[in-house]
């Protein structure tokens, strides 16, 4: 299943995730994942593994698995390369890591410009306080660019509120293809949702697993909130259905168009998460998640800025 952008290209409807990939594994993990059935791939500069990622695609094409065309490769333009004469070179040496010859489609990550980092200094750069001062325009009118050069197929956005999205709408002269956000029962943004059907921007939905993907990394909003797998709400639902916990959460948001990037490292969760989308939920059951709502966002750049910095390091 896939979703038409705006663009005119196709994008799978679920994908894998690369955030928090090991680097030891990441080649093996993304050739079984294509095994498996996985088309599209969700990686950024940020998470260290390009170049593993790209081995891993690049075997599955060189054994006839797959051909280019078949996959769907994402990644996304990290907060330090904002510069417009740092996004061309920043793209093409990720480009150059993955050796696919384009990307199918290109993010902003975040609609946060930090100080310039010099890629053979320290790369991936990570956060810093240190802003820089660069519109989000002109970082976008660069990006624009890679889609002439032809390098890039699709752009798009991820993190942006609705204010900032109408904003970029004004003198974008290619649309936004996707937005890519945290979005899961407890954080639904229904008004940003709405917003994106309303100007043909497509939805990517990340960390549908809400707590579970911040657990792992010890933070205390993930710690101190009960487990989406383990809501009743949710697991009531699941045995209703015959599915598990995470097919539920993630036919949640697939039943209502909005793409879903799920990562495991685990071979069976793989293929389970890939399944999501031969059932359907009814309306009512769609709502009952819904109202899990609480606001609850993990990955909030105000965070980011209050040093010391240590999420990431
Ligand atoms: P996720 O919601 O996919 O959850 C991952 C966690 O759930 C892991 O702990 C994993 O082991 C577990 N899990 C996965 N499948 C499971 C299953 N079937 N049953 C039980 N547990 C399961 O988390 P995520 O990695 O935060 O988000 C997915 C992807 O979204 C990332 O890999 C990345 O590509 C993307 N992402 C983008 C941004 C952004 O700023 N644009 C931010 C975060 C993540």
């Amino acid at each position: 299943m896939s979703i038409k952008l705006s663009s005119g290209h196709a994008m799978p409807l679920v994908g894998f995730g690369l955030w928090k990939v090991d680097n030891a594994t990441c080649a093996d993990t993304v050739y079984n994942a294509i095994k498996a059935g996985y088309r599209l791939f969700d990686g950024a500069c940020d998470y260290g593994n390009e170049k593993e990622a790209g081995q891993g695609m690049r075997r599955a094409i060189d054994e006839g698995l797959v051909q280019r065309k078949d996959l769907f490769l994402t990644t996304k333009l990290w907060n330090t390369f904002h510069a417009p004469e740092h996004v061309g070179p920043a793209c093409r040496r990720q480009l150059e890591e993955y050796g696919l010859g384009y990307i199918d489609l290109y993010l902003m990550h975040f609609p946060v410009a930090l100080k310039y980092v010099d890629p053979s200094t320290k790369y991936p750069p990570s956060w810093s306080t240190d802003l820089a001062d660069v519109p989000i325009q002109a970082t976008w009118q660069a990006m624009e660019g890679l889609v002439k050069d032809g390098i890039v197929r699709s752009i798009g956005i991820s993190n942006f509120q609705g204010s900032l999205i109408l904003d970029l709408l004004r003198y974008a002269k290619i649309q936004p293809a996707v937005l890519q956000v945290e979005h899961h029962p407890y954080l639904t943004q229904p008004a940003l949702m709405d917003l994106c059907k309303l100007k043909g921007i497509a939805v990517t939905a990340y960390s549908s697993f809400g707590p579970s993907s911040f657990v792992e990394l010890g933070w205390a909003k993930a710690l101190t909130n009960t487990v989406l797998f383990e809501h009743k709400t949710v697991t009531g639902i699941a045995s209703a259905h015959k599915k598990t916990p995470a097919q539920v959460l993630l036919r949640w948001a697939t039943q209502r168009g909005i793409a879903v990037i799920p990562k495991s490292n685990n071979k069976e969760r793989l293929v389970q998460n890939l399944q999501c989308t031969d059932f359907n939920l009814d309306t009512k059951e769609i709502e009952e998640i819904s109202k899990l709502n609480f606001g609850l966002r993990f990955n909030d750049p105000a965070d980011y800025m209050k040093p010391p910095i240590s999420i990431f390091a």
